[in-house]
């Protein structure tokens, strides 16, 4: 019999429509003569729906983003089936071989939905519990990180109700990047060249999450990511060909998520036009990285690097964008995995690994 695989998409967090793309091309790239998809999609407030995963409706529309709703008839709108009732979290999975949480975010990256397979005993792609939520966290991250050596750029982070102190004004030194906790996708983050746009910019990313990350902006910054897969058949992890992100459109100052998704405003260069030693120093710290957070399955991990071609660990995320045109799978692709063979290999990962503490 083929193989159950539930794929989650949508979800609570500001990624819901990335996540609605990436797991179109998933439908895509799963042989239906070895997979059974069941697609299941989550609502911004929250509700499961078993969808019907037409992937020409997962795609962004010139500046239309795709949606999971639970309601038919909507313009560009992933519907439910409406002769299915609406779902409670977890329904749908039974008799599902094996899920990939196609998720980004909050309620989803964050080891929510990881630690609601693991009481249900289904295996899942990507990071565990703990990895998941530490990995989304960046500042936990950075604390584990730092302990292992491994650089990351002065901040400061400031709990629900704190303010950001003078003497921490005068340490980060001007400009800051300003950055909700538990984020993605540059989603609430601002740069900040002058103090009196800190509020401002506080409460942009509180509306994200309620703990913030106010960091030196490093200047003149090169940002250059890695793709991390668990080894098979119990073996190393192994670290892709990594890339260097460049936002050329002038309106674009930094990665935001404009640039990201919408404006065609960044190019990469796939490897890095960076010296060889540079590049393979990437490699390793991410895969230091993603053995000190625990990670499984996949993992992108992003770095700064300075006019001194010095590394800082900037982020890791345990379910990065996902969509064929994304970094990851591109990256991937340069390293010999295309897409396809990239999902097949993490669904087939996911399924040896099972479930429990390893
Ligand atoms: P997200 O998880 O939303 O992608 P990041 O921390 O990666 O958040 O920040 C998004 C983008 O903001 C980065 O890709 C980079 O362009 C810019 N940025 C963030 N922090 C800094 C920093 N300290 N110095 C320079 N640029 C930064
Ligand atoms: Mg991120
Ligand atoms: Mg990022």
């Amino acid at each position: 019999r083929k193989i159950r695989v539930a794929v989650i998409f949508g979800g609570r967090s500001g990624e819901h429509p990335i996540s609605c793309v990436s797991a179109g091309n998933v439908f895509e790239a799963l042989d239906p003569g070895e997979f059974e998809v069941v697609p299941i999609g989550i609502t911004r407030e929250g509700r499961w729906v078993l969808a019907d995963g037409d992937p020409t409706r997962l795609a962004i529309a010139g500046r239309v983003l795709p949606e999971v709703t639970d309601a038919t008839g909507e313009a560009v709108a992933l519907a439910a089936d409406p002769t299915v009732p609406a779902l409670r979290a977890g329904d749908g999975l039974s008799g599902v071989d094996v899920v990939f949480p196609i998720l980004h975010g909050a309620y989803g990256e964050d080891g929510t939905v990881q630690g609601l397979l693991e009481l249900a005993g289904i295996p899942y792609v990507g990071a565990g519990v703990l990895s998941s939520a530490v990995s989304l966290d960046k500042e936990f991250t950075k604390r584990l990180l730092a302990a292992e050596g491994v650089p990351v750029v002065p901040y400061a982070v400031l709990r629900p109700g704190m303010e950001l102190s003078e003497g921490d004004k005068e340490r980060l030194g001007l400009p800051v990047f300003v950055k909700p906790a538990r984020g993605g996708s540059s989603l609430g983050i601002t740069k900040v060249t002058d103090w009196a746009g800190l509020d401002a910019a506080l409460a942009a990313a509180r509306e994200v999450d309620p703990k913030v990350l106010v960091e030196t902006a490093v200047p003149g910054v090169r940002e250059v990511e890695c793709g991390v897969l668990e080894g098979e058949d119990g073996g190393p992890p192994e670290a892709s060909v990594p890339a260097e992100i460049r936002v050329v459109a002038a309106e674009h100052d930094w990665y935001d998520f404009e640039a990201k998704y919408l404006d065609d405003a960044s190019e990469f260069d796939l490897p890095p036009n960076l010296p060889a030693e540079v590049v393979e120093r990437v490699r390793e710290l991410s895969l230091k990285a993603f053995t000190a957070l625990d990670g499984a399955g996949l993992a992108r991990v992003d770095f700064f690097v300075t006019a001194d071609l010095e590394i800082y660990f900037n982020e890791i995320n345990t379910m990065p964008g996902f969509t064929s045109r994304s970094m990851f799978p591109m990256m991937w692709a340069a390293s010999g995995l295309d897409y396809p063979k990239l999902v097949t290999r993490m669904v087939r990962t996911a399924l040896a690994r099972g479930t429990g503490l390893r």
